[in-house]
């Protein structure tokens, strides 16, 4: 089939659904496509809060929330950006309210704030209130009130169509995407003025992670081999708290409640690490000294994990304001947080790098910033850059809103100021020939294999710790993956809900994803944020305060290209917590 919208907007989480609401309330037509049912987004489990400068509990001013994103990124993150992060980060919050979603409130009625790492009153002088919450389930109604919104404004829904390439015409400008129909294995046309771009993450790179099996990094991979750059991919965020061994995501607020982390001689040891913030030091922080704490045998048990103990906060607070961990800890570890510890290891969590993008969500393509026009980015997809090289607690979600409500609208706005483009000559043709490609293969190959030697590699050697031997090792083992992937058998020949040939397709992109993302950590020969070098422990500003962009070459090499980093009133310095 052939459709026509002025704007679509593929992926239907916070990010996506806010672009797809922003463009349609400027009356042009809106479809959203995604590969899940809407409310089943990965936004939907984010549990701990949104950050604004409210200013409900405690002072606060979006000054402050700037400067602590900046020193959280360590000072990787474009100063400009999040400056009109933190100031529009208000609003933004409080038209969700005024949405219907239901926050937590104090006694006198206003929306209730937590703290979380990295968040501070007057420039790192002391922890502040500046997570609005709903319970531990803050992206859940997020994602709730969006949908309802959208279906509100008319907004168009292609739900479990999955998009599998974009239409960049002769002349360099984005037409719209080919998407293929999960019932039926039809491919489709969707031909837009503009198109938004909202897949979220790729956690599924690693063998250990926080994010739901569809985070394949679909959206950066498939831009990636149409010629768009991916920018700072080496920075990806490990999350201190995730349940041992599954991953499953316990939330900072835990800690942000007044939790801790404890060794095997029962020390709450981030008093060395971070005297001043220790539990609430930012994540990077506190899972590398996890990892010295294990390392050193201070593993629980001589194991790979410590405890997070909140036992202390009492059954009241954990009942109350963390109940989906709670729940989580006794289904899956038949553990009660009320009465036991609960056994933690870092996870891979969150993609501070992506598709590179402006303040407007327009993706950019080079040092110079070159729009590539009516094609856009938002959310986790997109690298705006607020997190630079590590992204603080609470700042997604906030991320998702601002640059989804502004991306949205700009590309309303383009797609008011000009006519559909033509398509390049080829629409659907090169889909349908890779994927008869994937499902005549038959080789010795099989996706869970590679997949599994994937994960593991990129967990053990571009994890937490890195050096040149092991990132070197890892991209040699790539490039293996990628050449073997080509000799896969596949099971599954069908046409309908072939889950078999979408794994594949899936496994294909978090391939092209590891790679770019062990070239660009190889080429970073300096420790900054979630790149920690052992190699080269000290940051580098002279050679590496850049961004890095890395380009797929014809002979399926990785380009590496580097642009300046905006400053406007924050020096880079040392960054302690
Ligand atoms: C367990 C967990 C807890 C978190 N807690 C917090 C928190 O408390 N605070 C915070 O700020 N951040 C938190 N985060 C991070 C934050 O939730 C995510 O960064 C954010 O939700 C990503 O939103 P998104 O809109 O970019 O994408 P997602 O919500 O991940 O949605 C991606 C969408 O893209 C679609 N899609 C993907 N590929 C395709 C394709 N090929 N074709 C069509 N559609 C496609 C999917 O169907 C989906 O609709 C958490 C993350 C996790 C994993």
């Amino acid at each position: 089939m052939y459709y026509q919208y002025d704007v679509i907007v593929v992926g239907a989480g916070g990010s996506g659904l806010f672009a797809a609401l922003s463009a349609a309330r400027q009356g042009v037509s809106v479809a959203v496509i995604s590969k899940l049912y809407p409310t089943r987004s990965h936004t939907g489990t984010a549990q701990g809060g949104i950050a604004a400068a409210l200013g409900n509990l405690e002072e606060d001013h979006p000054i402050w929330h700037a400067y602590d994103t900046v020193k959280g990124s360590d000072y990787l993150a474009d100063q400009d950006v999040v400056e009109t992060l933190a100031n529009e980060a208000v609003e933004a919050v409080v038209e969700l309210e005024h949405m219907g979603l239901p926050f937590n409130r104090t006694e006198d009625g206003k929306i209730n704030q937590r703290r979380f790492g990295g968040h501070t009153r007057n420039f790192g002088e002391a922890p502040v209130k500046r997570a609005a919450f709903a319970a531990d389930r803050t992206g859940h109604m997020i994602l709730q009130t969006l949908y309802q919104q959208c279906i509100k404004h008319n907004v168009s829904f292609y739900d479990e169509f999955q998009v599998m390439d974009v239409l960049i015409n002769e002349d360099g400008v984005m037409t719209g995407v080919v998407a293929y129909e999960i019932a039926t294995g039809e491919l489709h046309i969707f031909h837009a003025k503009a198109t938004v771009f909202a897949t979220g993450g790729w956690g599924r790179v690693w063998e250990i992670t926080s994010n739901a099996h569809t985070l394949t990094g679909d959206g950066p991979a498939v831009a990636w081999r149409r010629g768009v750059p991916l920018e700072d991919m080496e920075f990806f965020q490990f999350h201190p708290t995730g349940i041992y061994k599954l991953g499953i995501l316990i939330t900072e607020a835990v800690r942000g409640e007044g939790g801790i982390l404890i060794n095997d001689k029962g020390e709450r040891f981030m008093e060395k690490y971070a005297p001043h913030a220790k539990d609430l030091a930012s994540r990077d922080v506190v899972s590398r000294a996890i990892y010295l704490e294990i390392r050193a045998g201070r593993g629980i048990g001589g194991k790979k994990y410590v405890y997070l103990d909140a036992r202390h906060l009492g059954a009241e607070v954990i009942e109350k304001r963390l109940p989906d961990i709670a729940d989580f800890c006794r289904t899956y570890l038949g553990v009660d947080p009320v009465t036991q510890p609960m056994p933690v290891q870092p996870t891979a969590h969150y993609a501070m790098g992506g598709i590179p993008t402006n303040v407007n969500g327009e993706i950019v393509i080079d040092r110079q910033n070159t729009p590539l026009p009516g094609f856009f980015a938002v959310g986790e997809n997109a690298c705006v850059s607020v997190h630079g090289a590590n992204r603080l607690g609470t700042n997604s979600l906030v991320d998702l809103v601002v640059f989804g409500r502004r991306g949205g609208a700009a590309a309303a706005r383009f797609a008011k100021a000009n006519d559909f483009a033509e398509m390049p000559k080829e629409t659907w043709e090169p889909v349908r020939t890779m994927l008869d490609d994937l499902l005549a293969e038959s080789g010795e190959e099989n996706a869970a294999d590679i997949r599994k030697e994937m994960q593991e590699i990129m967990f053990a050697n571009v994890g937490v710790f890195r050096t040149e031997e092991l990132i070197t090792g890892a991209v040699e083992k790539v490039k293996e993956l990628r050449e073997r992937f080509n000799h896969i058998t596949i099971q599954d020949r069908g046409k309908r809900f072939n889950t078999d040939l979408l794994e594949m397709w899936e496994l294909k992109n978090l391939l092209d994803v590891a790679y770019v993302t062990a070239s660009s950590a190889l080429a970073r020969k300096e420790s900054r944020g979630a790149q920690a070098r052992e190699d080269y422990p000290k940051r580098d500003d002279v050679n590496f305060l850049q961004h890095t962009l890395a380009y797929l070459e014809p002979d399926d090499s990785v380009r590496l290209d580097y642009k300046p980093v905006v400053i406007t009133q924050f020096e880079p310095k040392e960054r302690v917590y």
